[in-house]
């Protein structure tokens, strides 16, 4: 392993204590992959972040290859669809952040209540249809919901976002699950005004350069 990769498993375990210390998502729930080669590097299944050593990280190729010895997410199915259709997304972060999740449960996206949500590139941030944890047609959903966004809810499930790097992925993870706690708060005060698409197309111009890289 040359020094890159090292310091790439390195930064991915980094994510993972931070998202768990931001409070945005639990146990064992939730991961993390990064664009690697000619394929990407994700977390192992089902191993607590805080155990996670570098040479955990799954190395998983552009077919879904891996090491026989190795156990990489039952997500990558789709961590890997979105990087293969994505061209400019090089991260990808998936939790269950709770206000987040409780939207997804009801089958709810986000609207435009804050002009944060233009950091996901749109007016909305849709929700994927449920399909079962690991499968072929969840990873259909998740890239079909993500299309000119770069996060998205998951039914019943939790969150997915994304970014050309893992610091931007994990900030906007934060993001979404803020904006779904505000969606929550304002829905019980009596719903949120909600700000117009060209207003959200203005900010997502302006936004460009905003935020982590
Ligand atoms: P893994 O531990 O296999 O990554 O699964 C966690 C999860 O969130 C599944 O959706
Ligand atoms: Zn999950």
């Amino acid at each position: 392993m040359d020094q890159s990769e090292r310091l790439l498993r390195e930064g991915m375990i980094d994510i993972c204590l931070r998202m768990n210390r931001e409070g945005i998502n639990q146990g064992t729930s939730g991961n993390v992959s990064a664009r690697w080669r000619d394929g990407m590097l994700i977390t192992p299944s089902g191993i607590p972040y805080d155990a996670l050593r570098p040479e955990d990280m799954v190395f998983v190729g552009p077919r879904g290859e891996h090491d026989a010895g190795q156990r990489p997410s039952s997500e990558w199915r789709f961590h890997l669809a979105i990087l293969d259709s994505r061209p400019e997304i090089g991260a990808v972060v998936h939790t269950h952040s709770l206000h987040a999740t409780a939207l997804a449960i009801c089958g709810m996206e986000i609207p435009a209540l804050h002009y944060m949500i233009a950091a996901a590139g749109g007016p909305t941030i849709r929700c994927a249809p449920y399909a079962t944890f690991g499968t072929e047609a969840l990873s259909r959903n998740v890239v079909e919901a993500l299309q000119d966004r770069s996060a998205c809810l998951l039914a019943n499930h939790g969150v997915v976002a994304t970014g050309p790097g893992l610091e931007r992925a994990l900030w906007l993870a934060g993001e979404v699950e803020t904006l779904a706690h505000q969606y929550i708060l304002s829905l019980g005060l009596g719903g949120p005004r909600l700000l117009p698409d060209a207003e959200i197309d203005r900010v997502v111009r302006k936004m460009q350069h905003y935020g982590p890289r």
